[in-house]
């Protein structure tokens, strides 16, 4: 039997690579790299390049041409909207966010928020996680 490339590469990107992470696998929910499932992604053309902000139930919105990173960061954190509910979400997550990324940027991604709006994308996207 004859594989061609392309099955090949599907092959060593979804089948293989689950089989290595066989438990993580059960916990995934995504079904492909940009599964953005509940809520919608706004490219906007007026914010800087490499930025995003998740407004759940809105939608996330990303500066242009956003990497798939930083979408499955923003989706994280609608993640953590959708088990914390409107008004916590916004006032643990949402107005601490704001606070540190305009006053202290370079320490943004340290916040526990942050690391856990990872930990949830990681969780989320499985094996087509990018974080
Ligand atoms: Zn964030």
């Amino acid at each position: 039997m004859i594989l061609s490339d392309d099955f090949k590469k599907y092959y060593y990107r979804t089948v293989a690579k689950q089989s290595d992470n066989f438990f993580t696998m059960k916990k995934q929910k995504a079904k492909h790299e940009e599964d953005f499932d509940g809520i919608r992604i706004m490219e906007i053309s007026f914010m800087p390049k490499g930025s995003g902000v998740s407004l759940p139930p809105f939608g996330i919105l990303v500066g242009r041409n956003a990497s798939i990173n930083l979408k499955q960061h923003e989706y994280g954190h609608y993640l953590q909207y959708r088990v914390m509910g409107f008004f916590r979400f916004y006032i643990e997550v949402g107005l601490p966010s704001l606070w540190s990324a305009t006053f202290h940027p370079r320490i943004h991604y340290l916040q526990s928020f942050e690391v856990d709006a990872n930990r949830r994308a990681r969780e989320y996207f499985g094996v087509f996680s990018r974080l």
